[in-house]
């Protein structure tokens, strides 16, 4: 019998090495600014009908960080992969969307989901603040699945060994032990390319990298909701929204929007879910939940999550956020107020950060910032 962890290899990869796609190439020479398959969609030979490159060009606005089941199938087809192969050779697309101006080591992450989709997603860092605010490319992933209500991870390529923290984070989706994980490497020709593909490209499962896990089944009940299922945290504000004065009033939905991802929040270890919604100069708001570890250490903060959102909707600066608010619980055992605050204000020094309590009927519900209001 197979042994559990026997590496999966794919059949006949070694026989049938089929060329980089061409995506590949260009993402090699241009990693910094690549947007992932300009080069494949921009390819005459694959698109030649005029009003399919108009559609096309809409997708070259902004970086991608989802493809769709079908788009993927044909993403395949198109390269001569199959959709698993396609995770690792997007991999070089993924660390392009990374954004670590600390380390300017580019982490990328690329995952399947149960649905058939694709998601990306690459390491943050935040220049002046301790580096434990980071946002590794594994928990960017799974913040992506979160945004996108993927119900389930299945596969993940990604190129660098998962670091510790990422292993012990993923342990909060169910089943995580099964998740199967590829390391990449960082090849950069296409020797190399070849040599992954002949050599390393197999996947093996999460229990491999990490056994004798400590995770959620160590401390709560299997009914409760994991990382990536349905919940609702039944959170609301207590009584009328009071914004005095009409001052706050442009708070007002980006409250209620914090509200639905506090909502959303993973916190069974605490029972103190929290959410942020960010608002850029244009308007358009971003929200992300926090996201607890059982081991407690690897949790993404609610601001981190919404700083993902940001990043995938394809903005550039930070400082083109000018107004966040943070939604958690009155008098909650684990706040995030002073984090939010103090991250908000390194990289987004102009951005105006209220904060609203909310919980059960006892409980209060204002803006918190007096200096505001
Ligand atoms: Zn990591």
């Amino acid at each position: 019998m197979m042994n559990k962890c026997s590496p999966y290899k794919f059949p006949s990869i070694a026989e049938r090495l089929p060329p980089p796609p061409p995506f590949l190439l260009l993402a090699r020479k241009e990693l910094p600014s690549f947007s992932p398959f300009i080069s494949l969609i921009s390819d005459p030979k694959h698109h030649n009908h005029h009003q399919k490159k108009t559609k096309e060009k809409k997708k070259m606005d902004g970086p991608i960080f989802v493809i769709e089941a079908s788009e993927a199938e044909s993403m395949a087809k198109q390269s001569g992969l199959t959709v698993l192969q396609l995770l690792p050779a997007l991999v070089k697309s993924a660390q392009a969307l990374a954004r670590p101006p600390i380390s300017d080591y580019h982490v990328g992450a690329v995952g399947l989901g149960s649905s058939g989709r694709i998601f990306l997603g690459g390491n943050l860092e935040f220049p002046g603040l301790p580096l434990h605010h980071s946002v590794h490319a594994e928990q960017f992933l799974i913040t992506n699945l979160t945004l996108n209500a993927e119900p389930s991870l299945k596969y993940v390529a990604v190129s660098a060994a998962p670091c510790g923290h990422c292993r012990q984070f993923l342990q909060e989706i169910r089943h995580a032990p099964d998740v199967q994980i590829l390391i990449t490497g960082d090849s950069t020709d296409n020797q190399s390319y070849k040599n992954d593909l002949a050599n390393k490209q197999q996947f093996e499962p999460l229990s491999c990298l990490l056994p004798h896990r400590f995770g959620p089944d160590d401390l709560l009940d299997k009914d409760i909701p994991l990382l990536l299922e349905t919940r609702h945290n039944n959170l609301s504000f207590v009584g009328d929204a009071l914004l005095p004065n009409g001052i706050c009033a442009s708070f007002d939905d980006l409250k209620n929007e914090a509200l639905e991802a506090a909502n959303k929040s993973h916190a069974p270890f605490t029972n103190c879910p929290s959410g942020v919604a960010l608002m850029d100069c244009e308007g358009k708001v971003y929200r992300g939940s926090y996201m607890e570890s059982a081991a407690y250490n690897p949790s993404i903060g609610p601001v981190q999550a919404a700083l993902v959102a940001f990043v995938m909707g394809g903005r550039e600066g930070y400082d083109r956020i000018v107004a966040a608010v943070l939604v958690e619980k009155q008098g909650a055992k684990a706040r995030q107020e002073q984090t939010a605050r103090l991250l908000l204000k390194e990289i987004s020094p102009k951005c105006e950060l209220k904060v609203f309590h909310c919980g059960s009927s006892s409980s209060f519900n204002g803006c918190n910032n007096q200096n505001s209001c």
